[in-house]
């Protein structure tokens, strides 16, 4: 009996081993395989230090079914517009990190806080290139919303969808819609068309799903200040 629980530890012990030797040998040639990346490819590094050698990180805004060929660059040149400040904190830096992420998709996407009327806004990304969304549940929810969707591979249609059925009730301008919605209503993916759905009709008392907590969200409120921001009149004066 005790022969017997000595050859199993014995057995044991050796599998332990082998087990151990295995992954020295392994780490042993993966240390030697970064090395001879990192000593090969020296000049790329200069260019990109912080990702040569380690395993490529996973970018949220990379998974797209939302990204045609061809985007990338645009993306680029649309997230360079997107601000950030250091003293951006807590929601709304997190909002200002997803619309850089997904800066495409956010012009694909409309605002319903009302910037439309007060600073000329046609998107939610014209809400990420100034600070109009610190002060905004509504522009921080959309993007919130949008950039999780997308994350989980949700189509651009899908997530205009339930942003419109999210917020759309509670657009401050139903009774004369600007011609910023009237275009969006037009080009959407999930309901092309002149006006809204009957499921956006306005409903102030709809509670919104917060989508930073996943809860229904009663106290969810618009951008108070009106202002003319980077997004809005400047930009259109501009492009006259
Ligand atoms: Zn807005």
């Amino acid at each position: 009996m005790l022969s017997f629980s000595r050859q199993i530890l014995k057995f044991a012990t050796s599998k332990w081993l082998i087990i151990a030797i295995s992954l020295l040998v392994v780490g042993c040639n993966t240390t030697s395989k970064t090395e001879t990346t990192t000593t090969n490819t020296e000049t790329a590094e200069k260019t990109q230090p912080t990702t040569a050698g380690s395993e490529k990180t996973e970018q949220p805004g990379d998974k797209t079914a939302v990204e045609l060929p061809g985007e990338k660059t645009d993306s680029k040149e649309l997230s360079a517009k997107v601000l950030m400040r250091p003293d951006f904190i807590g929601r709304v830096k997190m909002a200002y990190m997803s619309a850089k992420e997904i800066p495409a998709l956010a012009q694909k996407l409309f605002c319903y806080c009302g910037c439309d009327y007060t600073d000329e806004h046609t998107s939610l990304l014209d809400c990420y290139t100034c600070d109009h969304s610190v002060d905004c549940d509504y522009c921080k929810g959309e993007i919130m919303m949008a950039f999780k969707m997308n994350r989980k591979g949700a189509s651009v249609a899908e997530i205009q969808k339930a942003i419109d059925l999210n917020w759309g009730p509670h657009y401050p301008f139903y009774e004369q819609p600007s011609d910023a919605i009237k275009k969006y209503w037009k080009k959407r993916l999930w309901a092309p068309g002149a006006g809204p759905t009957k499921f956006e009709h306005p409903n102030e008392t709809k509670p919104i799903i917060d989508p930073f907590t996943g809860t229904s969200d009663s106290k969810s409120k618009p951008m108070s200040k009106k202002g003319d921001c980077c997004g809005g009149k400047k930009k259109s004066k501009e492009s006259k």
